[in-house]
């Protein structure tokens, strides 16, 4: 109905049209009167609950100033997201996967500080504190391959990740999958699946879909007539130590090099498997003696590299075809952890610490098609040597896993540093001379 105001303002003499135009009118303006007042309604029920959420939370001022700076990112055009073309072919791939802020979390209100603008690019929101004590952002943003928001799922990262190194295998190609960073940023949970229960599902991970399509490719042509076999290992680095996870007692194996720079592991149990539900098998075996399941800070695996590779041999010929190895990485926190007490641990510590670096180093070495690799630096890149050498016939990807939260902030800033310097050369050696 029309509201008294107009009704009033209406003379008598108009036309049928005109009436009906200011009927028309006064609707409209209804409307807007209504859309108004929904409207301020909406950001008056916004700013409350706002209110709700900062009111207790001893970080407010970060949550708010986070949120300014969203929005502000957000009214920016983002980047034309052409990772996909610019990532094809690259023999060094490097990607981030941020995970979801965990249950425990959102109880305990943890600040989310992560925010991913598109798929290669992400800004890192670091509280810091003037010297007259009043805090403001710093927002460091960085750029890789690939970017993964909470929101991607296991096989999302799969696809971008070590599914198109499978094709890469089956041609003769030696490939590496790394999961990098900070203890229970998901590195597990993206390599070996996820955990519905306190089992993990196996067929959810990185390794399981590799495990399919490998199987899935070896029936295809050109690749079934040429009796390939298949074969798995799964061993543990844990400091200098190697252990057998395919073995009853995780018995301790040696590494050599022989006089032709080959290295071995003495006795690393290799099992022949004919379908997934093989390597499945072998899996859910491994784990279960990695003193595996969720890591805690303090659980052993998290201070152990965990490597599962697939082999494929050429049976006519009775040698190594391709292998993909995928990593499961120590918790890369123990780097900067020299304040504990127990002498061990800071041992351990430093050990874990000198491997990244040294393949870091390596895979940069790759990057520059340097003949020098620095591979005996440490137990890891040195049993990992045949997939570093090779020139074109290696390619490798690491995935840098990041914890959302405000009190992983430092650690999440330190993985995407190191990932970063891992990237820089990869560019390069990629651009012309
Ligand atoms: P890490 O192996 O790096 O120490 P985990 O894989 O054990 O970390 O993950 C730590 C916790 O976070 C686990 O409870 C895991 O289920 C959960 N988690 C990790 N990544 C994700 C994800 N992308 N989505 C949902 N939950 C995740
Ligand atoms: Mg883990």
């Amino acid at each position: 109905s029309l509201s008294p105001g107009l009704a009033t303002a209406t003379p008598r003499q108009l036309t049928p049209s005109v009436r009906e135009d200011q009927l028309n009118q006064a609707d409209k303006m209804r409307k807007e009167r209504e859309r108004r007042r929904e409207m301020q309604l909406r950001t008056r029920q916004e700013r409350e609950q706002v209110k709700r959420e900062d009111a207790g939370n001893p970080n407010w001022e970060i949550a708010k100033m986070i949120r300014v700076q969203r929005v502000q990112l957000e009214n920016q055009p983002a980047k034309s997201g052409t990772a996909g073309d610019r990532v094809k072919g690259h023999q060094i791939v490097v990607c981030v996967r941020k995970r979801p802020l965990r249950r425990k979390e959102l109880t305990d209100r943890e600040l989310d500080v992560v925010s991913v603008l598109s798929k290669d690019t992400l800004v890192v929101h670091e509280p810091r504190k003037h010297v007259n004590l009043v805090k403001f952002l710093e927002n460091h943003s960085f750029r890789f391959d690939y970017v993964f928001n909470e929101d991607c799922s296991n096989a999302t990262v799969y696809e971008f990740t070590a599914r198109p190194l499978i094709k890469h295998i089956f041609d003769g190609g030696m490939a590496t999958c790394f999961a990098y960073g900070q203890t229970g940023s998901g590195k597990t949970h993206t390599m070996g699946g996820k955990f519905p229960g306190s089992q993990q599902s196996s067929m959810d991970g990185i390794y399981g879909m590799a495990a399919r399509d490998v199987f899935a490719t070896l029936k295809t042509a050109p690749y079934n007539s040429r009796k390939l076999s298949v074969s798995c290992s799964f061993f543990e680095i844990y400091g200098t130590r190697v252990y057998d996870l395919l073995m009853p007692g995780k018995p301790q194996l040696r590494v050599l090099e022989d006089g032709n720079q080959q290295v071995q592991v003495v006795g690393l149990t290799q099992n022949p498997v004919k379908n997934t539900g093989d390597v499945l098998e072998l899996l859910e075996m491994g784990n279960s003696v990695r003193t595996s399941g969720h890591t805690s800070a303090n659980s052993k695996s998290s201070r152990s590299h965990a490597v599962f590779q697939i082999v494929l041999r050429s049976e006519t010929k009775d040698q190594l075809y391709g292998k993909f190895s995928l990593i499961d990485l120590a918790g890369n926190e123990r780097g900067a952890d020299n304040s504990s007490a127990d002498r061990v641990t800071r041992l351990e510590g430093s050990e874990i610490n000198k491997s990244l670096l040294v393949l870091k180093e390596c895979i940069r070495a790759l990057g520059r098609q340097s003949s020098h690799l620095p591979f005996r630096g440490s137990k890891l890149t040195q049993v990992l040597r045949d997939s570093f050498i090779g020139g074109k016939k290696v390619k490798t990807c690491m995935i840098a896993m990041i914890s959302p939260g405000l009190h992983s902030v430092e650690h999440t800033l330190n993985t995407l540093r190191y990932a970063d310097r891992v990237k820089e050369l990869s560019v390069e050696s990629m651009a012309p001379k």
